[in-house]
């Protein structure tokens, strides 16, 4: 047992002084008291500890308090923290550098930020500014921040405030195979490939045309003829690991690019080798966005964010000055540096690929087991497990069953997390230094929690 302030005492303080919406979001019905993390595993304040699969919405990277990248914080720590970029240091340049040998040409330019809702609102800004353009689209059910211009391109009811936070921003229907009208098991049944491989023969998915139709509806009656950017992740996030058809994001970069927009990948849960196959989750789609927006994983958990774009695209941005105090700032760039040494070498992205492919292929194995888990699916460690009442009608398991799978899972030892707009999907995102052991544990623990839910309820 820890030294820690009592768990009593924190709440009365969090019922006091901190903001509401904590109290809200403790995630569980008996929320974990975090004392400590290494690597894949956090400690709780009795000392409990927990196998984490979601490592703080696949924001832990290589692992919790990863020595390597502990280390080159309190080097930097010690020499220098803080200067504003208006003065030229060298953490800034290794990293920018280091960044920019991940990407293809052209993304070669970058910018550092502290969030990832930060980093849209500028590729938003950047986009208009580029193009000359107002519109922007994102997929419905997608998360991209919560400031008051990200919260426009957030198309998830439950992160919207009543205010006039999307203008100019439109949804088109996410193209989700499973819980969408269109796509049928030959979408389904692929659960270990970023872009469903449908047996269709190429161009002549029906599913794909069907929801690319939807996108020609938002340009016929929404848009003007000319808009300035089309925001994606590569595998949504909290929207619940929904993959796209085959083609979609490529023939959606096409019709977007023909109306003057540029494209985005949101790249703030799918990068950094968390899809295994590739480094950045676009590179699975055969697409080259004109923007990839990055944050989370990109610092191990550190705030910082980034955008990276084209040197074309920051030339029209130059034409005004652009400060931001904390942006790149040495310790964020120390961090954020050793972060990608360290996933070099450990292999993560590899470990992302193994443990992933593993996972995703045993839990499709319970999906077939099971009558509550409708869908498997994702890429690497990235991984969605959606939840039915029945196989046959495909509806969300109401919250309080998902609740309870959730909170048994936790009390066997594993966190996981939730998503999906109706909080019907289970995430797996955890650090990607995970082994198969682990994941055989969670599969034992996840099998576990359904028996006993199907046990007390049918
Ligand atoms: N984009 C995606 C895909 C995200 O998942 C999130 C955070 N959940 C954001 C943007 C916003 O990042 P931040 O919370 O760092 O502002």
């Amino acid at each position: 047992v820890y030294k820690d302030m009592s768990k009593e005492r924190m709440m009365e303080i969090r019922r006091q002084y901190c903001n509401p919406m904590t109290m809200k979001v403790t995630y569980y019905k008996k929320p974990v008291y975090i004392h400590q993390g290494h690597m894949q595993w956090l400690w709780d304040v009795d000392g409990r500890r927990y196998l984490d699969l979601f490592a703080g919405v696949a924001t832990v990277s290589v692992g919790h308090c990863h020595p390597k990248v502990t280390e080159a914080a309190e080097k930097q720590l010690r020499k220098l923290w803080h200067t504003t970029n208006i003065y030229v240091y060298s953490p800034l340049h290794e990293y920018t550098e280091k960044l920019a040998a991940t990407l293809p040409d052209p993304l070669k330019v970058i910018y550092l930020t502290n969030s990832g809702s930060e980093a849209n609102d500028m590729a938003m800004l950047m986009a208009r500014l580029h193009t000359g353009n107002f519109d922007v689209i994102t997929l419905r059910g997608s998360y991209h921040g919560g400031s008051p211009h990200t919260m426009g391109l957030t198309s998830n009811a439950a992160y919207k405030y009543p205010v006039a936070s999307g203008l100019g921003c439109h949804n088109t229907m996410c193209p989700d195979v499973f819980a969408g009208p269109w796509g049928g098991s030959n979408c389904r049944d692929s659960p270990v490939q970023t872009i469903r491989d449908c047996s269709c023969p190429q161009g002549s998915c029906t599913a794909n045309d069907k929801y690319i139709g939807q996108l020609n509806e938002v340009f016929a009656t929404s848009v003007p003829s000319r808009i300035a950017a089309f925001f994606a992740e590569p595998i949504m996030g909290v929207g619940g690991a929904v993959q796209y058809p085959k083609n979609f994001l490529k023939d959606t970069y096409k019709l977007v690019r023909e109306r003057g927009g540029v494209c985005i990948a949101d790249e703030v849960q799918t990068g950094f080798g968390r899809t295994g196959s590739h480094f950045w989750g676009f590179q699975g789609h055969d697409v080259i966005p004109d923007m990839v927006t990055m944050a989370k994983g990109i610092a191990n958990g550190f705030p910082m964010g980034a955008v990276v774009t084209t040197p074309e695209i920051a030339a029209s941005f130059a034409k005004g000055v652009h400060f931001n105090t904390f942006g790149g700032n040495p310790v964020a760039c120390a961090i954020a540096s050793s972060v990608l040494d360290t996933m070099e070498e450990d292999g993560t992205q590899q470990i992302s690929h193994d443990v992933g492919t593993y996972l995703l292929t045993e839990l499709a194995k319970m999906r077939d087991k099971y009558e509550i888990i409708g869908d498997v699916r994702g890429k690497g460690l990235q991984i969605g497990v959606e939840m039915v009442k029945d196989k046959a009608s495909r509806k969300p398991l109401p919250p309080a069953a998902m609740s309870e799978i959730f909170e048994d899972t936790k009390d066997m030892g594993v966190l996981i997390g939730k998503g999906g707009v109706y909080g019907q999907t289970f995430r797996i995102k955890p650090p990607m230094c995970i082994t198969r052991d682990d994941a055989d544990f969670f599969l034992a623990v996840f099998n576990q929690a359904l028996h006993n839910y199907m046990e007390d309820h049918h």
